[in-house]
């Protein structure tokens, strides 16, 4: 599903956030350390090869709901805006570090004058956050920041699991008609 507002397209796909070409940032699901780990972390490392961990680890630990960001390396983006997630259950207020890790990523999109990004679905692997919940405080805190944006025009959202698309589908339809 796409939607556009403020002429800013907003779409959910199914694939992989390591591989995703004509996007001028990719978002990591990082750890505080900025270092490789599974999920989301693992796959952008594995394709951006050492020099992202070299490069990012002078910026680390981060703090749940904080973005940095850094070169894409072998990735095919300029960027890799790292957001530290909250571990369900543990980093509270949850909701308001899950939506901060939007917002942050979306003002680096904007001080790098950025005109495309995908995000994963932040907090929904390893740090347990339910998929539904995620879905709304992420396409929420998205559409809130849109009329702070100049230069982003697309913002894509990959989801790897077929239900969590259906999730986010039908979350961006229900804000956005
Ligand atoms: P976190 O630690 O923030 O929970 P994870 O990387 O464990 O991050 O998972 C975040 C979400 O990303 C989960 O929904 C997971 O299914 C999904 N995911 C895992 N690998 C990929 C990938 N290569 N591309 C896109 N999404 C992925």
């Amino acid at each position: 599903m796409k939607a556009v507002i403020h002429n800013i397209s907003i779409e959910c796909i199914q694939g992989d956030i390591a591989n995703q070409p004509n996007m001028d940032a990719v978002v990591n699901a990082a750890n505080a350390q900025l270092r490789m780990g599974g999920g989301v972390a693992g796959a952008i490392h594995r394709t951006a090869g050492p020099g992202l961990e070299e490069e990012s680890r002078r910026q680390a630990p981060i703090k749940p709901g904080q973005a940095v960001i850094t070169g894409g390396h072998r990735l095919p983006n300029s960027y890799v805006i790292h957001c530290l997630g909250p571990v369900y259950g543990q980093d509270e207020p949850s909701d308001k570090l899950l939506a901060d890790c939007y917002r942050n990523a979306l003002r680096l999109a904007e001080e790098y004058q950025l005109k495309s990004v995908a995000f994963p679905a932040i907090s929904t692997g390893v740090f347990g956050y339910p998929v539904e919940a995620a879905a709304k405080v992420a396409l929420k805190s998205i559409l809130d920041e849109l009329t702070n944006l100049s230069s982003l025009g697309h913002i894509r959202f990959v989801l790897f699991r077929t239900e969590d698309l259906q999730i986010y589908n039908s979350v961006l339809k229900k804000l956005t008609e």
